[in-house]
């Protein structure tokens, strides 16, 4: 083999950046991010809505996201690349008691765990915020002013160039085909100690495989650590070296509507808990979002033009200015989740393969929590614990050990 790193990452969307650059940050910069695509960001972060929420019920995810919000805004110094963190806040409006019960138990837990700023409003403290919102069925609802907005693409390119500015290496339009697992059995070829005496199949001794390298469409690299950040397509990757991982493709579609000046220049994200429709003002117009309950889990990444009315009524109902609002079909835009069972980030080792570590199924959370990711996953890789968070709970071995965390904060 004619290349060698510490650590190989596959995938350089914002996760994949990440990691290359906490680990740059710690001083491990013989470091090596392999991406398929000719252009960083043709993943899912390139069509994320950049939204970033420390308004979690779980404490992982309000741990992750109060580290992470802190770091977008200190981003541009610290990074020295721009983040264009927007605190514009996030808005919640409940319809019902039980809506209200879980945001007060929400903001209980956010409060404990140091995030003291999530405000209860009424909903006259609504129509101020948003005049042009229908509130007569609106109860109430907790509105956190550093929640708000990104550019996931700035934020993928700041991580990236400043890991690159200490020595990372990243090989764009280059596709990891293989992933090679010294078996340590001598003279058995990697990964396919498989013949018993019988003739029959027979699984390699789990703990001693080890990562020894990668193959790619630019020839191979041997490695002994290789971290999977392959976003969606991180189960096909997990495959490679003979692991599992639990991590689904979903589709997640996005309506912007042509310049529209009938809603304020500035307001929160505002998500109707009656329906899970949400928005946000983008440049000129509103960025409409709906999570679809009869989306079906696949690769599927065009956009489907019978969407525009789903969300079209439910955006008129909750605000009805909307309907005066025009879409142009060909500018909405589609592009995938990576769900796990429990909704809940997979960070650390894979248990049967030594070297490999996941950084995989965000469930629609990856932009937001990308530092607290990068810096978790670099942490265990250098240090086996990280201070951050109790890694243990974010680990694959939860599913196969029944220890499932359920978020139902999600959007
Ligand atoms: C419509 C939409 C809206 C969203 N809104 C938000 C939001 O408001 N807030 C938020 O936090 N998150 C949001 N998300 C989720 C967020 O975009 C993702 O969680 C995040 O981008 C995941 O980043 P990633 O780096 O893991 O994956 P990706 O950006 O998908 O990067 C993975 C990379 O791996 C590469 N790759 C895959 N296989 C290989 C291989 N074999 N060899 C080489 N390269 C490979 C891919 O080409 C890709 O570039 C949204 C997602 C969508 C689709």
């Amino acid at each position: 083999m004619s290349e060698t790193a510490d650590v190989v990452i596959i995938g350089s969307g914002i996760v994949g950046s990440s990691v290359a650059y906490h680990l740059a940050q710690a001083g491990c910069t013989n470091v090596l991010v392999i991406e398929r695509e000719a252009h960083q960001g043709k993943g899912s972060t390139g069509k994320s809505m950049g939204g970033v929420r420390a308004q979690f019920s779980t404490p992982v995810n309000i741990q992750m996201s109060k580290y992470s919000i802190d770091f977008f805004s200190k981003f541009d110094d610290v990074v020295g690349h721009p983040a264009d963190y927007r605190a514009h806040g996030y808005l919640f409006c409940a319809t019902n008691e039980n809506h209200l019960a879980y945001l007060k138990a929400n903001r209980e837990r956010q409060h404990a765990l140091g995030v003291t700023n999530v405000e209860w409003v009424s909903p006259e403290d609504i129509v101020k915020m948003v005049p042009q919102l229908r509130v007569d069925d609106i109860l109430g609802g907790t509105f956190c002013p550093t929640d708000g907005f990104v550019d996931p693409h700035s934020v993928m390119m700041g991580f990236m160039l400043n890991a690159r500015e200490r020595g990372v290496r990243l090989w764009l339009d280059t596709r990891v085909i293989g992933i090679e697992v010294d078996t340590g059995s001598a003279g058995v070829p990697p990964a396919f100690v498989n013949a018993s005496a019988g003739g029959t199949p027979a699984l390699p001794v789990l703990e001693s495989r080890r990562i020894a390298g990668v193959m790619t469409t630019r020839g191979s690299v041997s490695t002994r650590v290789v971290v999977n950040a392959a976003g969606a397509w991180a189960a096909e990757v997990a495959k490679m070296a003979g692991a599992q991982l639990p991590v689904e493709p979903l589709r997640r579609q996005l309506v912007p509507t042509e310049p529209f000046d009938r809603l304020p220049k500035k307001f929160p994200m505002v998500i109707d808990m009656s329906t899970g429709f949400h928005f946000r003002r983008e440049g000129k117009g509103i960025l409409l979002a709906w999570n679809d309950p009869q989306e079906t889990p696949g690769f599927k990444t065009e956009f489907d033009p019978t969407f525009i009315e789903k969300i079209l009524t439910r955006a008129a109902s909750r605000v009805p200015v909307l309907s005066e609002a025009e879409v142009n079909p060909r500018r909405a835009w589609a592009g995938l989740y990576e769900m796990t069972p429990d909704h809940h980030a997979i960070i650390g080792p894979a248990p049967n393969v030594k070297g490999l570590y996941f950084v995989n199924g965000f469930s629609g959370h990856g932009v937001m929590h990308s530092p607290a990711s990068g810096r978790v996953a670099a942490d265990l890789i250098l240090y086996d614990r990280s201070e951050l968070i109790d890694a243990q709970q974010l680990s694959v071995r939860r599913f196969s050990e029944g220890r499932l965390l359920e978020e139902t904060a999600i959007l």
